[in-house]
């Protein structure tokens, strides 16, 4: 069987327990380890404020790599990498060591009980949208920014 070609990922990080920012800098050196996998670009480090979450604020950003691994295997992975970084499921939308949320997967659309691509929400949060644009500003819509544009943002590195 021939190998199977690279797929362009979007990925999206969080993080607001702890030492956000070295979680999520840790979560990204993990990411360009993966096997089958180059990264090609990440976005600015933002702050923002708690959606459909607990605590602190967040730390977030947009990470785009090229990959040969399938869907579920990166979806397995990602979520060995929150598990390393101390990630506990205490309850719903609880604070968060890490997450990380597949937003894009090349042109898939999966729709399973584990995965959906791309990202049913990512059109809805600011902290997706503002990093994503950094990287592919085409993937990003004006409207789209303006339907966020009350949840509070900021760049920090
Ligand atoms: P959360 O607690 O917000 O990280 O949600 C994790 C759950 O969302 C896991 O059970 C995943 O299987 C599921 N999930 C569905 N689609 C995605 C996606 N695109 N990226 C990451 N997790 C996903």
């Amino acid at each position: 069987m021939l190998p199977r070609d690279f797929v362009s990922v979007f990925v999206g990080l969080g993080s607001n327990l702890g030492n956000s920012q070295e979680t999520v800098e840790a979560a990204i050196r993990a990411l360009s380890n993966l096997p089958q996998t180059q990264m090609l670009s990440c976005s600015s480090f933002y702050q923002s404020a708690p959606v459909e979450a607990e605590g602190p604020e967040f730390v977030n950003a947009v990470v785009h790599f090229q990959t040969r691994l399938n869907a579920f295997d990166l979806l397995r992975a990602c979520q060995t990498i929150e598990n390393l970084a101390g990630r506990e499921r205490h309850y719903v939308n609880s604070p968060r060591t890490l997450d990380l949320d597949m937003l894009i997967y090349g042109d898939a659309r999966i729709d399973s009980e584990f995965l959906k691509v791309p990202h049913p929400r990512m059109h809805e949060r600011a902290f997706v949208l503002h990093p994503l644009r950094e990287l592919a500003p085409e993937k990003v819509l004006e409207t789209d920014l303006n339907f966020v544009s009350d949840q509070a943002i900021r760049k920090i590195c």
